[in-house]
């Protein structure tokens, strides 16, 4: 029996918000009794949000194969986003509201006597990613969907994402987070879609061709999950490998009594997908990381060229209807594989195969850190990938010869080692930057002598975040503001914000705002009492630093200014001061002692300040464990404050500070990375600046003395150090931090002395400003008026134009 033959319209082209609500209900229990086998009265929270979620999928497959048949049917050129992250966070929700359903979901739960909200907090965070660049790509993947920008995101279907995070004492204790201990109820598995990926062995020479005997090999089988765009117009899929064995189980090994050992090719195979490694804009080196990254990319390119030859292509017309995006150097192995397969394979000529992948191949770079630069030993990559060792030279090889003025020291293999950014450059056609001041930089400092020898290949993207998500999900007080204020439709054309700002005057307007804010604050406030025992008071500013804990995000200046703040406090107590709320969030990378560090200070001085009687009505610090996408979603839209304070030149973007501004907390920073278009958005009366700045920031250190010159100009950090290394904080091992302290009077490479008067005066700044209701309400509401830019959907549009070519289908 064919069901729906291709050339018929698939059957649920209604629009999907006018489904009945009883259609939906009786989908929930038909699964909840036949799916999950349960009945009615013994179901639990979990069955009705699987029952929920798998109704929920149900209305995605009608848009899924709708768009898929369109892009057959229709010849499109497809994008493939290849990724060793997506920090994708919940699911259920965010198709809900993208699928029009809210409203009849929420009527339909309640009609069942279950609790929606509960349901959706009931579902584990996808956190396939450790931040930043995990998060952009998951954004990227609602845009191309809500854009109908034909794609496929490749990534790694991790059994453990990133680790959950505690606190003992104070200090971050890691445990592993398990996702898939429950049934994942939105993707489909398909064992058909399964690739064998080659490790290690010889290359040999037959017939004059080159041959790759691997000496391990794993399979990579296919997990696929819609992702559904903007009301349900089109949807796409994010295909996730997991590793499985070659050789089969070994029974006759079991039968004579060897259990562990019959067992240990699968438990070998399946640690390529078993955990995200955990470091964020750091790499270690390891052998396992280098095949993960080759596990994912070449499952990814033989499934492209599998795609592209069964529609009936040749080869050569590949750039035509496939491209290719790195997302920074994890998948940079990209370049060398896409040759691999052509020659190898298909009998490819080298100098085709080059042109060819070159002509596919985009790579992001996403930092200027020296140390995220990812470089494998030749005596790792060459045991690992022979046959890559072999093809990297030659290209390496084909690059200088074809380039003679490339200065010697230029080159992906140098002094024992592959430099991935040089790879990735050298193959890519076009090269882009997260910023504009980002990719001025990566021209100017990252590879000058590339950008001279290919004038025009780096181009900006400035990063963007889904609003979809960011606003109209996380924040529905603002969103029914907004809708009632501009109308309907500012989701996918978030530039109808600008809208707002003919109200901003109005004191109707801003007293909506206001109330907006207020009862997301008092949502939070609720959150925190029960999470970390603060006691939140929604009238303080809410105060908001949350990203990974990394040096040059200065975590450490801003605590530094807490206990400066706490200071000024007790020495002129009848001062007007205005309550405040510093709340942090985050995790740092389990080997990264100095991280870690910073965290203990902050839970120390937390735990000081907050007891302190004092000044228990005018300043709280609240750290909640475990920073993921849910508590970003729950603490962005009552934020009053961002804190986006990086030493200038280290943030490539940030995608945080676009989160804040479109949910209307002002910023406080620095200009780096993204915040220089912010505040050019914004305006300067509209943003709390402060510091260095990038060229500056170069200079100070010539000075090998800037930091201890700065802390004797500054009496106020004199006494805040003073403090700490006295053990104010620490009472227990009062010299716990005489070497952070110590660190700074002597090293300081993020330049936390140098900035913190600045930093000072301008949180001065912001609560004189915050004391003037109506001004502060105008701020913050020209920070909603003007985000428009920042909406991934304008991102996704300049990667169409400039990097893949590719026409959107709606
Ligand atoms: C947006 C986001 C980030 C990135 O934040 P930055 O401030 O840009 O570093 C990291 N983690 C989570 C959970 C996020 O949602």
């Amino acid at each position: 029996m064919e069901l729906y033959p291709v050339n018929r319209p698939f059957p649920t082209s209604a629009p999907l918000a006018d489904l009945p609500a009883e259609a939906l209900r009786d989908d929930i229990l038909r699964h909840l009794i036949y799916t999950l086998g349960k009945d009615v009265p013994h179901a639990t929270r979990y069955d009705w949000r699987m029952a929920l979620s798998y109704a929920v999928r149900d209305r995605i497959v009608g848009p899924w194969f709708r768009s898929t048949r369109r892009t057959w049917a229709e010849g499109r050129k497809r994008v493939h986003y290849l990724s060793m992250e997506f920090l994708i966070g919940r699911i259920l929700e965010d198709a809900v509201v993208n699928i029009g359903l809210d409203e009849t979901v929420r009527g339909v739960m309640a009609d069942l006597g279950q609790d929606y909200r509960a349901l959706v907090e009931d579902e584990p965070d996808a956190a396939l990613g450790n931040g930043g660049l995990g998060r952009l790509a998951a954004c990227f993947m609602e845009s191309m969907a809500t854009l109908g920008c034909p794609a496929y995101g490749y990534g790694i279907r991790y059994e453990h994402g990133l680790f959950r995070q505690r606190f003992e004492a104070g200090f971050q204790v890691e445990t592993p987070e398990d996702w898939l201990s429950q049934a994942h109820p939105w993707e489909f598995a398909r064992p058909e879609a399964a690739y064998v990926i080659p490790f290690k062995g010889e290359v040999e020479t037959r017939d004059g061709r080159d041959h790759w005997v691997p000496g391990e090999t794993v399979i990579a089988s296919a997990f696929d999950t819609p992702v559904v765009g903007w009301q349900g117009k089109w949807a796409n899929t994010l295909r996730l490998w997991g590793a499985k064995p070659t050789t089969q189980f070994d029974l006759d090994r079991f039968n004579r009594g060897d259990y562990a050992a019959a067992a240990e090719p699968e438990a070998l195979a399946r640690t390529l997908s078993r955990v995200l490694y955990p470091d964020d804009t750091t790499y270690q080196g390891k052998e396992l990381r280098l095949k993960q990254e080759f596990f994912l990319t070449s499952a990814a390119l033989q499934d492209i060229l599998r795609r592209h030859l069964s529609a009936g292509h040749s080869l050569a017309s590949l750039p035509a209807h496939v491209a290719i995006q790195m997302n920074d150097t994890h998948p940079a192995i990209a370049g060398p594989e896409l040759i691999r397969l052509l020659m190898d394979d298909h009998g490819m000529v080298f100098a085709e195969a080059l042109e060819i992948t070159r002509a596919c191949l985009g790579y992001t770079n996403h930092t200027l850190l020296p140390e995220a630069l990812e470089r494998w030993a030749t005596f790792t990559f060459g045991n690992v990938l022979p046959r890559h060792m072999q093809i990297v030279e030659r290209i390496d090889d084909w690059h200088r010869r074809t380039w003679p003025s490339r200065p010697h020291y230029v080159g992906i293999v140098k002094h024992h080692e592959v430099r991935m950014g040089e790879l990735a450059f050298i193959m890519a056609h076009k090269v882009n930057g997260v910023s504009a001041l980002h990719s001025d930089l990566v021209k100017a400092n990252l590879f000058p002598e590339l950008n001279r020898l290919h004038p025009g290949r780096i181009v900006n993207q400035t990063n963007g975040v889904t609003p979809r998500r960011w606003l109209r999900m996380c924040n529905r007080p603002l969103a029914g503001l907004i809708t009632e204020t501009v109308g309907a439709g500012w989701e996918d054309h978030l530039d109808r914000l600008r809208g707002l700002e003919d109200h901003v005057g109005d004191a109707g307007f801003r007293a909506a705002f206001d109330a907006a804010k207020r009862q997301n604050k008092v949502a939070l406030a609720e959150w925190l009492s029960s999470e970390c025992e603060v006691k939140a008071d929604p009238d303080a500013i809410f105060d908001v630093q949350v990203k990974r804990i990394h040096e040059y995000k200065r975590q450490l200046l801003n605590i530094l200014q807490a206990v400066a703040h706490w200071k000024s406090i007790h020495d002129n107590p009848n001062a007007a001061w205005v309550p405040r709320l510093r709340i942090f969030g985050g995790k740092a990378a389990p080997g990264y002692a100095v991280a870690k560090e910073i965290i203990h200070l902050i839970n120390d001085v937390g735990s000081v300040i907050n007891a302190d009687p004092a000044t228990r009505d005018l300043l709280q610090i609240a750290y909640p464990a475990n920073y993921n996408v849910s508590m970003a979603e729950r603490l962005i839209p009552a934020a009053d404050l961002s804190e986006q304070i990086s030493t200038a030149g280290k943030e490539a973007s940030g995608t945080g500070n676009m989160k804040f501004m479109m949910n209307g907390a002002p910023t406080i920073g620095t200009l780096d990375g993204a915040n220089v278009e912010i505040l050019q958005e914004v305006g300067a009366d509209n943003f709390f600046l402060f510091g260095l700045t990038a060229g500056e920031v170069v200079k100070r250190r010539e000075d090998p003395d800037h930091a201890r010159k700065a802390i004797e100009a500054s009496q106020p950090l004199q006494d805040v150090l003073q403090m700490i290394a006295e053990g104010r904080f620490s009472p227990d091992q009062p010299d716990r931090y005489h070497g952070l302290v110590h660190r700074i009077w002597h090293h300081d490479y993020f330049l936390v002395a140098a900035d913190f008067d600045a930093y000072h005066a301008a949180q001065g700044q912001v609560d004189h400003a915050y004391a003037d209701r109506d001004r502060w309400l105008k701020m913050a509401a020209l920070n909603t008026a003007r985000s428009g830019l920042f909406s991934s959907d304008r991102t996704i549009r300049g990667y169409m134009d400039e990097i893949w070519s590719v026409e959107p289908a709606i």
